[in-house]
Order: C-alpha cells, then sequence, then structure tokens
C-alpha cells in the first residue's frame, strides 16, 4: 500500500508561497474570525498561524464571544471588506447553533473568501471552474491526487460525507475533474457495500473507525479526511491511504493560502 503523505507536497507549495508573497511590497493579511471556544477550531486556527509566520503572512485572529450578535459579526467583516490592507476573512466553522451562518458567510466580499463559500464563489464552482475560489480541503485532494498521479476522469468516486465545507466541495472538485461521484450521508442505506464499489473513496464523516474492512477494495485510493478509517484493518486491502495525520489536514492548511495568493491577486488586478 502507497502511503499519500500530505506534508511533503504542503512543504513544496509553502516554499512556492514564500517566494510569491516576498514579491508584495506589503504584508498579505488573512483575518480569522472565531466565535467562541470550540477546541477544535483553536486548533485549526493555531495550525494556520504556524503556516502564515513561515510564509511571511499575517493572521489576524478575531474572536468574538458566544453571546455576541450575528449583526456584530456582521458589522466587523464590513469594517474588513473595506480594508485594503486585509486580503482574507475566513468566518472559523462551525458556529454554535444561534448564529445564521449563510447570512453571516454572505456578508463576506468574495474577491476576500477565501474559505470559498460565499454564494458567488459557490456559483463558479458548481458550473464546474476550478480556477476561482473553492474551499481549500476540495483543493487539496484534487493536489494530492494529481501528485501521486492518481487518475480521476472516469473514475469511480464515493464521498462520505455531505458538509458545505467539505464533502459536497470534494464531490464538486472530483465532477469538474471527470470522476463519476456518489455522495453517501447518513441516511445511505448500504454504506459499506456502495464505498466499495468506488476507485477513490473519500471519507469525510467524522467518525472514528466508520471505514473498516468492508468498505474497501483492492487498488483502492482511500483518502481519510474526516480521520474515519480503521487504517490497521485496510491497510493490506487498498492500494494508497492518506495518513492521519499527515495526509489531508496539511494540505488544507496549503491549500488555504494557495486562496489567499490567488485573493491578493484578484485585488492587485483592479
Ligand atoms: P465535516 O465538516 O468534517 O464534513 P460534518 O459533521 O459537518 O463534518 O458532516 C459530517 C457528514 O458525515 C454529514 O454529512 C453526515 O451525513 C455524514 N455522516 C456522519 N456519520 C455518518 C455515518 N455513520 N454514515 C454515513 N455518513 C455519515
Amino acid at each position: 500500500m502507497k502511503i499519500l503523505d500530505g506534508k511533503i507536497i504542503r512543504d513544496e507549495i509553502l516554499a512556492r508561497l514564500k517566494t510569491e508573497f516576498a514579491k508584495f511590497p506589503t504584508p498579505s493579511r488573512l483575518a480569522v474570525i472565531q466565535i467562541g471556544e470550540c477546541d477544535d477550531s483553536t486548533a485549526y486556527i493555531r495550525q494556520k498561524k504556524i503556516f502564515a509566520d513561515k510564509i511571511g503572512a499575517t493572521i489576524e485572529h478575531i474572536k468574538f464571544p458566544e453571546n455576541c450578535s450575528s449583526e456584530e459579526i456582521i458589522e466587523k467583516i464590513g469594517v474588513l471588506n473595506a480594508d485594503n490592507g486585509v486580503h482574507g476573512i475566513i468566518v472559523q466553522l462551525s458556529l454554535p447553533k444561534d448564529f445564521n451562518t449563510d447570512e453571516i458567510i454572505e456578508a463576506i466580499n468574495p474577491n476576500k473568501d477565501i474559505d470559498g463559500l460565499t454564494a458567488k464563489n459557490l456559483r463558479r464552482f458548481l458550473v464546474g471552474d476550478l480556477d476561482g475560489l473553492i474551499p481549500a480541503t476540495a483543493r487539496g485532494i484534487l493536489r494530492l491526487l494529481d501528485y501521486y498521479q492518481i487518475p480521476i476522469a472516469g473514475q469511480r468516486a464515493t464521498i462520505i460525507g455531505r458538509s458545505l465545507l467539505v464533502g459536497k466541495p470534494a464531490a464538486l472538485a472530483l465532477l469538474a475533474r471527470g470522476a463519476t461521484v456518489t455522495i453517501c450521508h447518513r441516511q445511505t442505506k448500504n454504506l459499506a457495500a456502495i464505498a466499495k464499489e468506488a476507485d477513490i473513496l473519500i471519507t469525510a464523516a467524522g467518525q472514528n473507525n466508520l471505514v473498516g474492512k468492508e468498505f474497501v477494495s483492492s487498488g483502492q485510493t482511500v483518502i481519510d479526511v474526516g480521520n474515519d478509517v480503521d487504517s490497521v484493518a485496510v491497510k493490506d486491502m487498498v492500494g494508497a491511504l492518506t495518513p492521519t495525520p499527515g495526509g489531508v489536514g496539511p494540505m488544507t492548511v496549503a491549500c488555504l493560502f494557495e486562496n489567499l495568493l490567488k485573493a491578493r491577486i484578484i485585488k492587485s488586478l483592479k
């Protein structure tokens, strides 16, 4: 079985971004808005900061308490939209349940929307254009597959999970590249049998050990986004597998900063 190491590619992207960001006269700034104190979100933001430091970009971590209002956040986004020194804006998802996620995301200027979640960017992505700002995990998955020369066009790709940030974008990205895509979720019947049929299996369910040997088949490529795969059980069966950690995670962070570069270029072209 081949291990699909995301750290090697991350380091290549890191070196390229460092060179590219150094060409701008001012630092590239990414604003990250966090609402509440979810441990996972704090850990993801820490990873972003580490990467930003290495490429010479700046992260402005803006924290709001869980009892703040959607209006306060939207107002802050307005200020960041108007600030020419801010090139990217992220709202760290998922939000505590009382917040209107759609309304908050939609307040972001699409040219600064480096998670690729505003309607304008999602529409472009839905059409099948992969050159815009698309969610970083989807881009990371494509980069991983391309680096290891795993074909996508004409292959059967199955995604377990339909979240807006991961499952659906992964499906759209593979579809745009010509895969025949199946999306599975909590209501899917015969999940293991469907997963087994795939040439490329992408798991984004967030359920440890959901994917055991009855889900996989020989020669299959397995991309474990949600730490769902029982790697000990499947390792002698599959053709290729991403490790956790060290697979999709580092790719996602690197691709997020590729989007920051893209956002900055959009801006300097104007
Ligand atoms: P993420 O943001 O990592 O994608 P979410 O918790 O938002 O995580 O989404 C989890 C997704 O995984 C949902 O679409 C859900 O339907 C799917 N899922 C969770 N558990 C299972 C399961 N046991 N079988 C199939 N799909 C599942």
